[in-house]
């Protein structure tokens, strides 16, 4: 077997005095979409929030176990060197775009570090346009005065912009209406075909189970169930639980 992209080992993290994960294993291959599920507070931006080594106070504080990309510890590593090294972007929950900005200028934030050349850069803008062709419409209008459906778009837009290869989606389909919310996920699913991996958080465990390959189950910091999500599908009790019976 080759060595999973991403490796998550036995990871405990608090915010503050409170422990919110409780020694959690997951890992994601290359090329994969892996999705975690489970209910409010179970754990899941915290877990994409520490992948991503987000600073305290936003983030959690690992205190054991280990984030591994590639086999190699990535704990400790700067958030912004884990986007520009490794490619790996996070979309929050909530977008955090920069409203006052214009479509464009939010984009173009988002290549300040990339290492590749311009014509690469002028490739993902084209390719970013033509996923999302609200936000070439938009491209001059400032981002806090898009619907909230298209600020979904941005920030998966700048992510991309950013040049990553792994893509790590907090609640991508939250405040998108039911079309949005499919073209938003046959968007994801067209980039993963195109080699782009995806870890994915969803509140709405029925989409996620049908998009992902791989899924696991969070309960309140610690993983209950994992498997192929066909598999997780027909598990009696995740049905029960997650899947409205
Ligand atoms: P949701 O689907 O509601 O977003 P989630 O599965 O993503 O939930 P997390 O946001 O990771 O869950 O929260 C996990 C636990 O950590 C919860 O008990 C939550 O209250 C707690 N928590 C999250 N952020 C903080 C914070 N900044 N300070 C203190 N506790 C926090």
């Amino acid at each position: 077997m080759t060595t999973p992209l991403i490796e998550v080992e036995n990871l405990y993290v608090k915010y503050g005095n409170i422990e919110a994960l409780h020694g959690i294993d997951f890992s994601v291959g290359e090329g994969e979409i892996v999705t975690l599920i489970g209910a409010n507070g179970a754990g899941k931006s915290t877990t994409l929030m520490s992948i991503a080594q987000l600073p305290p106070p936003e983030a959690p504080k690992i205190f054991k176990g280990d984030i591994k990309f590639k086999g190699k510890s990535i704990l400790g590593m700067a958030p912004d060197k884990i986007v520009s090294d490794l490619h790996l972007a996070l979309v929050p929950e909530g977008r955090h775009i920069f409203g006052n900005l214009t479509v464009e200028e939010n984009l173009k934030l988002a290549t300040y570090a990339r290492k590749d050349s311009q014509a690469d850069i002028d490739r993902d803008y084209k390719r970013v346009y033509s996923l999302f062709s609200r936000l070439d419409e938009r491209k001059k209008q400032r981002s806090e005065s898009l619907s909230g459906g298209e600020q979904q778009m941005l920030a998966v837009g700048r992510a991309l912009m950013s040049g990553c290869k792994i893509i790590m989606l907090d609640e991508p389909s939250m405040g998108l209406a039911p079309l949005l919310m499919y073209d938003m996920f046959r968007t994801l699913k067209e980039l993963n075909k195109e080699g782009m991996t995806i870890l994915l958080i969803e509140q709405n465990a029925n989409l996620a189970l049908k998009f992902a390959h791989r899924g696991y189950v969070i309960d309140t910091g610690e993983i209950v169930a994992q498997g192929p999500c066909d598999q997780l599908r027909e598990d009696p009790e995740v049905k029960k639980a997650y899947l409205g019976g």
